[in-house]
């Protein structure tokens, strides 16, 4: 049987033609805008365009949304947060009185809700003990009933966090290829396994797939999700949508979000949130009262508890800390998001587990000029995972060594103007470390404060020196024969230095002798690794200066 969504569609939606002006046709560069009854006064210099309706931005977002999910446009209806999607599939393909959803309590309220805001029944069929589905039951409940029209799954599954298994989906899905699957992905970002859009498209034509912005990208208040399925299902739902759904502040957050350097920091962040998920599931499971921990693939942790409700009250009222109480959804159940590294260590203390470790020494920044677009994270007690890309080959080398020879974790993304020259992509990119070392080191109580190396490669030789001492200041002693190595202008080796101690505020002095350039290049940074491996290592706890303050 071939899936027609249109055979689905409450009928009138089929022949809507959805609103678009004249400009989606021709753009809006250079044009003298009098067509859409605008105010034509922007806010003076610092212009956020607001005074236009969204326009080119979300074309844009269109394009990188297409890009980020691989698949084309117009398999994207992009909403304000997957919760609006939601609604609207509902609106789309079912009769209030007639029509109605699958659910599978415990599960993501808003299936349920938004079903019942538009007079559509949601029928339960709920989940075994263990969080799994009961794909017997669900089937069933289809069989029996031709108008139950759409089945919400969700995966990594709200509120426990487990993962559907990916080929149980795939076969349910085939087995009702005559309802309309929704796989509610929100939490995707932080599973272990593939997503459903990465089945070829065609594949799966009853499938629609729910992302958002809202949880990996951190952009929960720009409310940007997006709905993904076959053109002629996504045109359906389109048909149901306002003229201007999206704002262009939230549009402008969520490009600025999925931007190379966003993209890096979003990384980052998951890497982070799954390795916080993992040592605060671990601690948890250490509780006297806690009986399950679930295994979570999502930035959140499902625990049954004893005395779950009082637990509830006391975390909040004596410690201000709101977990989600899920009783009601299970027994005993509370639902505990991830938290920052020091909010994770709160929660343990007030649960009388752990004392609180000592949280790693790390920053970040996103830095945008017209020059340049940077992320940048450090952790100065990890050494890893890194990742360098700055579009400069011999420049990512460098980092490299800096990064493997400190022993300090490094993400740097740069995406700079090197049509021009690499000069600002250097540059800009050894301010943002600076910064974000300068940023790490904190108050620099019990740290060497000191750090020197000298390193020799084959023929060439580099000594390097640091104060972490608030004070400015850079010296560089050494030449070489080439301008450029490897897209790198070898003047900029001093100015990488004079950049990094502006910002880090630190005394740096580097001298180089040798012959090989590449040597000798390699060697600055080496020895600079080593020296501030060294002024950074705590060894006590005592502030490094007798002033008091650094
Ligand atoms: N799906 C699930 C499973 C969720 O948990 C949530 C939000 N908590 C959403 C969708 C809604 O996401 P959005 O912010 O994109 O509306």
């Amino acid at each position: 049987m071939t899936f027609d969504p249109r055979s689905l569609a409450r009928p009138w939606l089929l022949d809507v033609v959805p609103y678009t002006g004249e400009r989606e046709a021709h753009g809006q560069d250079g044009l003298t805008l009098l067509d859409m009854n605008e105010n034509p006064n922007g806010d003076g210099d610092g212009n956020t365009g607001l005074n236009r309706y969204p326009g080119p931005e979300v074309r844009a977002l269109y394009a990188r949304m297409a890009r980020l999910y691989g698949r084309p446009e117009n398999h994207l209806m992009i909403s304000p947060g997957s919760d609006e999607a939601i609604g609207m599939l509902i609106r789309a393909f079912c009769t209030p009185g007639e029509h109605s959803i699958l659910v599978n309590p415990p599960t993501f309220g808003m299936y349920a809700l938004s079903a019942k805001v538009n007079g559509v029944a949601a029928k339960s069929v709920p989940m075994l003990a263990d969080a799994k589905l009961d794909w017997t039951a669900l089937s069933d409940a289809a069989e029996q009933d031709a108008n139950a029209r759409i089945i919400f799954l969700c995966t990594p599954q709200n509120p426990c966090g487990t993962a559907v298994p990916h080929d149980e989906i795939l076969a349910f899905a085939k087995r009702h290829a005559d309802r309309i699957i929704v796989v509610d992905e929100a939490y995707q970002e932080f599973a272990d396994g593939p997503s459903l859009i990465d089945e070829p498209a065609g594949s799966l034509p009853n499938v629609v797939v729910l992302r958002t912005l809202s949880k990996a990208y951190a952009l929960a208040g720009a409310r940007i999700g997006c709905m993904i399925g076959e053109p002629g299902l996504v045109a359906i739902v389109k048909a149901l949508q306002s003229p201007y759904p999206l704002p262009t502040p939230s549009v402008k957050a969520a490009l600025a979000a999925l931007s190379p350097a966003g993209v890096a920091q979003s990384k980052r962040q998951i890497t982070e949130l799954k390795e916080e998920r993992d040592r605060l599931a671990a601690a948890l499971s250490q509780h006297d009262d806690i009986e399950t921990v679930f295994e979570s693939q999502a930035n959140f942790l499902f625990v049954t508890m004893r005395q779950a409700d009082a637990w509830h009250q006391t975390l909040l009222n004596d410690f201000g800390i709101l977990v989600r109480n899920q009783t009601k959804a299970l027994p005993g159940g509370l639902r505990i998001s991830v938290g920052t590294p020091r909010e994770n260590d709160l929660l343990l203390q007030a649960l009388g587990l752990a004392p609180a470790p000592k949280a790693d020494r790390k920053a970040e920044l996103k830095r945008e000029t017209k020059e340049t677009s940077i992320y940048c994270a450090v952790n100065l007690d990890k050494p890893g995972p890194s990742s360098i890309a700055t579009g400069v080959g011999f420049f990512d080398h460098m980092l490299d060594q800096l990064t493997k020879h400190s022993g300090i974790a490094m993400v740097i993304a740069t995406e700079g103007d090197t049509h021009i020259d690499t000069h600002h992509t250097v540059e800009d990119t050894m301010i943002a470390l600076g910064q974000v070392l300068d940023q790490a080191v904190g108050d620099k109580r019990g740290i060497l404060r000191y750090g020197h190396f000298d390193l020799v490669m084959d023929e060439a030789r580099a000594q390097a020196a640091i104060d972490l001492s608030g004070r400015a200041h850079a010296s560089f002693d050494g030449s070489f024969k080439a301008d450029s190595l490897g897209g790198l202008q070898t003047e900029m080796v001093a100015h990488c230095i004079q950049s990094l101690a502006e910002k880090l505020r630190a005394t740096i002095h580097v001298s180089v002798t040798g012959d090989n350039d590449h040597h000798k290049c390699e060697a600055v940074f080496k020895a600079l690794a080593k020296a501030l491996k060294m002024a950074v290592k705590i060894e006590g706890d005592a502030l490094p200066s007798t002033k008091g303050l650094l």
